[in-house]
């Protein structure tokens, strides 16, 4: 097909168009009719690229919105500034907890980021178990399990046991398998390129 014929509005051009928006409407009609369960939903945004945080906070605009209680729990990153949650954290329905250590290879410290996670892991847990929470967020979480700084079952066994209408975002990279499992959704962004890879410094209001 020519670039011309693809802009054309040939009448055979509209009838095949036509014919398969109606192939494409029932198949969305029927997926639509087949999702009839409803729930809180368990998400993952994980892999390499860029997104990850945002998208959380993103989604955590669109609860409070419509005037959800939306609990984030920020893991690692306690010490860096965060331009949504300063937008956001005057919003009576939004509560924030931070693991205030800043990054592991930081402190440098096993003993006290472990104390650090399992402290701010309680203020989690507490979210977790509150049926009035109807979105909670654990950024970054991934890597208090890689690193063994919280152990898997005690996670999987909290989410399991949430409230049926609590949905629960988790970031960060390498997601544990049995999270990938367990999850209704999961987003791996894709790292095609990042700036930062280039000398270019993390830039306010757009990288945190
Ligand atoms: P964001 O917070 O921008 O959504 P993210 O949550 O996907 O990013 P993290 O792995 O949590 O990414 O990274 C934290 C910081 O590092 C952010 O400032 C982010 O912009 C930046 N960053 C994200 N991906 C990369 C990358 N591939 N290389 C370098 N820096 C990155
Ligand atoms: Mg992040």
């Amino acid at each position: 097909m020519t670039d011309r014929d693809s802009h054309s509005s040939s009448p055979d051009r509209n009838t095949r168009h036509k014919s398969a928006m109606q192939k494409l409407k029932s198949h969305v009609d029927a997926k639509v009719a087949a999702a009839d369960e409803e729930r809180g939903l368990l998400l993952v945004f994980t892999g390499n690229g860029k997104g990850k945080t945002t998208a959380a906070w993103g989604t955590v605009t669109r609860a409070l919105g419509y005037g959800y209680r939306v609990a984030v729990v920020q893991f690692i990153k306690g010490l860096w500034e965060c331009g949504e949650r300063e937008r956001l954290v005057a919003d009576d329905n939004l509560e924030v907890a931070i693991m205030a250590t800043g990054f592991t290879w930081d402190t440098q410290n096993r003993e006290s980021d472990t104390a650090a996670c399992h402290e701010v892991w309680e203020q989690a847990a507490r979210m977790l178990a509150d049926p009035d929470v109807y979105l909670v967020v654990l950024d970054e979480i991934t890597y208090m399990l890689k690193f063994g700084y919280l152990d898997f079952d005690t996670v999987r066994t909290a989410l399991e046991n949430r409230p049926a209408e609590q949905t629960v975002i988790i970031t960060g990279r390498n997601a544990h398998r049995e999270l990938v499992a367990m999850a209704d959704t999961v987003t791996e962004m894709n790292e095609v390129k990042h700036g930062f890879n280039n000398g270019l410094k993390a830039r306010r209001g757009i990288d945190f």
